[in-house]
């Protein structure tokens, strides 16, 4: 199994099987419903990796942060930022539950881990690679010179972080924020109130978590810069080996433009499982690699439906064994770099029940295989209509056809007569 690596920017091989593989994932921001985009990152593709390098027999531990600490949740909700953090972790976790896909082995908060982040800081400071100034404390970037070998950056010419007069040199960035008249949390430290900034809490996590070292460390191709980067020195600064391969994944497009969650063009996870259901919107991530941006729209969605649809119909049909090595094609697309869109190409050839099944399961699609049963009343119907077409009498059977639809169903004609498909 490789991976390509943000940091060596080449494939990586995996160790071999059982690892055990840590993986830390960047988790999302809670202030408001999670959108569809930032679902896929955060979610998703983590899920669908740690399921897949269970396949592959590996010991995974997947740690997802919550962070619920952040200048976004006091701007969104000024002296109420608690609250709307805690709500906003509630609906996270209600819209994520219904991707079907389970859940991290750990979803740790920027809240509950404080004063280990007091404590690492307070490391940094003790080793000169941190400096208190009116009450905050900056990571001193001229002390570490691999900085922003990940984002490709030269040291002497790094992009300046949220500029202000209290850094020694304008790349260093905060690790510990003096407490703001309109922020209504804050915690004692010995730098006086404050809070925590936000990068600190992904290197104390994952240490927490996984161990000085660990495998894999993930998050969106927006977060590579200044996020990753600053994680990177804080925790490498103090020794710890920290993550050993980086994956960056691409970002979905709303109408040919990034969705970031700033921007007004976004649609919530929710709307987007209310309007196309778990299983077309899961296929729809599925046609996409995910280092490459992904676009969303009703055509590339309606295209998915189309696919999910196809999938069911294999389960309506008779199994065919499938040929030696089918599975093997599969696995090699996702062996290479998690290439969904070649396993799932895969996939679309087989015929073979069990197979098929068993790929599914990986992404949590194996409902797809579930043989829907038409209700009696629904088969006589459907009965009643095939008699009237053989009777020629085709408004009787158009308005019976109109009673199944109304009753949730689709008939088809078919060899065997007709075909009823649950209407989704
Ligand atoms: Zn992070």
């Amino acid at each position: 199994m490789r991976l390509h690596d943000t940091f060596t920017r080449s494939q990586v091989d995996l160790p071999p099987p059982p690892g055990p593989i840590g993986i830390y994932w960047c988790g999302p921001t809670v202030y408001q419903r999670i959108h569809v985009g930032n679902a896929y990152a955060v979610t998703v593709l983590p899920l669908w990796l740690k399921r897949w390098l269970g396949e592959l027999g590996y010991e995974t531990t997947l740690v997802v942060n919550i962070t619920d600490i952040n200048d976004k949740i006091y701007d969104a909700a000024p002296g109420a930022s608690a609250r709307l953090a805690t709500d906003a972790t509630r609906w996270y976790i209600e819209d994520t539950d219904r991707l079907g896909l389970g859940r991290p082995d750990v979803e740790p908060t920027a809240v509950a881990t404080v004063p280990d982040q007091i404590e690492m800081i307070r490391e940094l400071v003790e080793r000169g690679f941190a400096y208190e100034s009116d009450g905050d404390v900056y990571f001193r970037v001229a002390q570490f010179p691999e900085y922003g070998r990940l984002s490709g950056q030269r040291p002497d010419q790094v992009e300046e972080q949220e500029p202000n007069p209290r850094k020694e040199d304008p790349r260093d960035f905060a690790l510990w924020k003096a407490n703001k008249p309109d922020e209504d949390t804050w915690w004692e430290s010995p730098w006086g109130k404050g809070r925590p900034g936000w990068h600190i809490e992904c290197s104390v996590m994952s240490e927490k978590y996984l161990g000085p070292q660990f495998e894999i460390h993930g998050g969106g191709l927006d977060l590579v810069f200044p996020h990753h980067e600053n994680e990177i020195a804080q925790s490498r600064a103090l020794d710890r080996p920290f993550a050993r391969i980086w994956m960056h994944n691409g970002m979905l497009r709303f109408a040919g433009e990034e969705m970031h969650k700033s921007s007004g063009n976004a649609v919530t996870l929710a709307d987007a499982l209310d309007r196309w259901g778990r299983e077309t919107l899961l296929l729809f991530f599925l046609t996409g690699h995910w280092r490459k941006p992904l676009d969303y729209t009703d055509a590339t969605l309606t295209a998915a439906a189309a696919r999910a649809e196809r999938i069911r119909d294999v389960f309506r049909r008779p199994s065919e064994q499938a040929a030696a090595g089918e599975w093997e094609a599969f696995a090699d697309g996702l062996e290479d770099d998690f290439n969904t869109p070649r396993a799932l190409a895969v996939m679309h050839e087989w015929r073979d029940h069990d197979l098929l099944r068993r790929a599914l399961r990986v992404f949590g699609l194996d409902s797809l295989a579930e043989h829907a049963v038409a209700p009696d009343e629904v088969v006589a119907l459907a009965e009643a209509r095939l008699e009237a077409r053989g009777r020629r009498d085709f408004g009787e059977a158009d308005r019976l056809r109109d009673a199944i639809t109304e009753a949730g169903w689709d008939v088809r004609d078919a060899a065997e007569g007709y075909e009823l498909v649950p209407r989704r």
